[in-house]
């Protein structure tokens, strides 16, 4: 509720450019680093050729398919995610659900989203990965089911390494009785550990195949201030 009166009594502007009366423009939207070209077709990394294994999932347990993203996690990205995520812009969901929608093919699947953290839970009702399974949901006409479910508090990942990233996540989630195939959606994929925590319990709850779709990726190379 908060957000929705904010929305309309502040000024808007693109959080990107400042450009008045959007969240973000058009212009901006565009500009979005893509992931495009070569990638691993399991974790989406961009590689120099298609390849089933990269560098970066090689010898790695995962317990999703594959996972695919729209944009690169760059300084741009970056400050789009945290204004959806910490100022609650909930046009931003809108936004980043158009452009992962455009660049991804979906098949049908129901969607689950990764539910949000307890400190974030505790902060505001807006929960962007939530937001944009629905979006995506709508454009692309299949369910959101609510599945998983925080079973510890887990700490933010926020500045961990992908060793602490996956002790911190271990065990997470439960989930309810899941279909046999379902899409995995989350805002960002920094190391695939909470893909991998949150596809663990569907999978223990019956999914036999989980894919994960979120709208950013981080990628080595694309260097941001803070991860989120
Ligand atoms: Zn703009
Ligand atoms: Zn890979």
């Amino acid at each position: 509720m908060a957000s929705v009166l904010l929305d309309l009594l502040l000024p808007q502007r693109c959080v990107a450019c400042g450009f008045p009366g959007v969240q973000v423009c058009g212009t901006c939207l565009g500009a979005l680093p893509r992931l495009r070209g070569p990638r691993c077709e399991r974790c989406c990394a961009p590689t120099a050729w298609p390849v089933r294994r990269c560098l970066e999932c090689a010898g790695r347990r995962l317990a999703f398919a594959r996972a695919r993203s729209a944009v690169v996690y760059d300084e741009s990205v970056r400050r789009l995610v945290h204004a959806w995520k910490d100022r609650g812009l909930r046009h931003l969901s809108a936004a980043a659900a158009v452009v992962t929608a455009e660049a991804l093919e979906h098949d049908g699947e129901p969607l689950v989203f990764v539910p949000p953290d307890a400190e974030r839970r505790r902060g505001r009702g807006h929960h962007p990965a939530a937001a944009l399974a629905r979006e995506l949901g709508a454009r692309w006409d299949v369910p959101v089911v609510s599945l998983l479910t925080r079973t510890s508090g887990g700490a933010r990942q926020r500045g961990l390494t992908l060793a602490e990233r996956r002790a911190n996540v271990r065990g997470a989630f439960t989930a309810a009785r899941s279909p046999p195939a379902v899409v995995l959606v989350d805002d960002v994929y920094t190391t695939g550990a909470t893909a991998h925590a949150a596809a663990s319990a569907l999978r223990r709850a019956g999914a036999r195949r989980v894919e994960v779709v979120t709208f950013a990726r981080a990628v080595r190379g694309y260097t941001v201030t803070t991860q989120a």
